[in-house]
């Protein structure tokens, strides 16, 4: 299972995923709708999945956990997010 999709715009849709689930959360108690907790908690699934499938190390492929992470774990792969 080889997929490919560079870091950099792995990070930015980690990152609107949670902008968006934070927004969520503020709606949700701004207006007491349940709604927006369950689209809230949805997206942060879905985040946290295309995190787990994407973010990984470009050379050996595994699961790098942190974004801020500059080297691979695993290889020592320096790890490009720009
Ligand atoms: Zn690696």
């Amino acid at each position: 299972m080889k997929k490919k999709l560079e870091l950099k715009i792995v990070k930015r849709i980690l990152l609107i995923g949670f902008t968006v689930v934070c927004l969520c959360i503020i709606v949700c108690a701004a207006t007491k709708l349940d709604l927006f907790a369950y689209i809230g908690i949805g997206l942060a699934v879905v985040t946290l999945i295309f995190w787990v499938i994407f973010g990984r190390c470009p050379a050996c492929g595994k699961f790098l956990r942190r974004s801020s992470s500059k080297i691979c774990r695993f290889c020592g792969q320096q790890i490009s997010w720009k």
